[in-house]
């Protein structure tokens, strides 16, 4: 942190200082050493809407590690994926072994897998991410390879969350489930591709990645579209439990949109630097969305086991 930064950030106007988060936020910034949008290296420059609370590029693993334990404007970037991260690793460790099969021996490994391939993908997908917005400030090197591992976080999200609910969809037309899942696999080595390939990391390539990933989360419309051709609409939403899956999916096209619009900080530059900038919000939007997919993905199991609707799971005493 050089001591022009500080130095300009005290020069600031004391309006420019006391919009958004207040005074407290913008002192302990000032004592971390953030700085403004303006004093940021090039590399650095990506969201000319917040203007303050930016950590400068560290050149340290250490101080960019350190920075977890002070408010800058990635710090809920970084703690709204590592925190629900943390806890898809305990649902990894523990919830098919302690919740699951105790309530229902009649189990199968292919569920067993099912589940995990989910909640791996996910806590995979939220550290990856976490780690991206704790290391991007590092230095540009890094920031690009933080990016890639980002990117891959969600890929292996949104394979994962495909997969498992195909075989829910699908569990006794193995055909489909395999069709589909070749189909998953291959769009997700392609946006891979798109991902590890330098030339689409460039900021005039963003659009074009982002469309790519949007396509490929739409392509799980075209097994759903079949299911409620091959088993009927009632069918389908017992089990694939649709209504979560058209809420995960209104989650992840929202978040997009949020994402893609700089909202709310385009309409208001300056007043979302550290607590709710779009950034943020897309973060959230994810987790929900993922939540929604394991809610779904709990009521297939439990209709698929028990032949019953998902109006009973409350019954469950673990789930109650
Ligand atoms: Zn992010």
């Amino acid at each position: 942190m050089s001591a022009t930064c500080t130095v300009r950030q005290r020069r600031s106007p004391p309006g420019k200082v006391r919009n958004g988060d207040g005074v407290k936020i913008a002192c302990k910034a000032r004592n971390h050493g953030l700085c403004s949008y303006e004093e940021l290296p090039e590399w650095q420059r990506d969201n000319d809407k917040i203007l303050r609370g930016y950590v400068r590029e560290t050149r340290s693993l250490m101080k960019c590690v350190k920075s977890l334990f002070y408010f800058h404007n990635e710090s809920v970037n970084i703690y709204t994926h590592l925190i629900p991260g943390g806890t898809y690793l305990a649902l990894l460790i523990f919830f098919t072994d302690f919740v699951l099969i105790p309530q229902f021996p009649s189990t199968s490994m292919s569920d067993y897998i099912m589940i995990n391939f989910f909640l791996l993908g996910a806590f995979l997908c939220l550290m990856c991410s976490s780690c991206f917005h704790c290391m991007k400030q590092h230095s540009e090197a890094h920031s690009d390879a933080w990016s890639k591992v980002d990117y891959m976080g969600i890929i292996v999200l949104i394979s994962c969350s495909m997969v498992s609910l195909l075989y829910y969809g699908f569990h006794d037309y193995l055909f489909h489930f395999k069709l589909f899942t070749i189909v998953v696999v291959v769009l997700g080595s392609v946006c891979a591709a798109f991902v590890l390939n330098d030339r689409f990391n460039a900021k005039n390539w963003r659009a074009f990645r982002a469309a790519f990933f949007v396509l490929f989360g739409f392509s799980g419309v075209v097994p759903i579209v079949t299911g409620l051709v091959k088993f009927g609409i009632e069918e389908s939403c017992k089990r694939v439990q649709l209504r979560f899956v058209l809420w995960e999916a209104l989650f992840y096209i929202v978040g997009a949109v949020v994402y893609g619009l700089r909202l709310p900080e385009a309409l208001l530059p300056g007043k979302f630097d550290f607590v709710g900038h779009s950034h943020q919000l897309f973060h959230v939007l994810v987790v929900c969305g993922s939540i929604c997919h394991f809610r779904a993905l709990i009521g297939s199991y439990f209709f698929l086991h028990t032949g019953l609707s998902t109006s009973n799971l409350l019954n469950l005493k673990v789930l109650a």
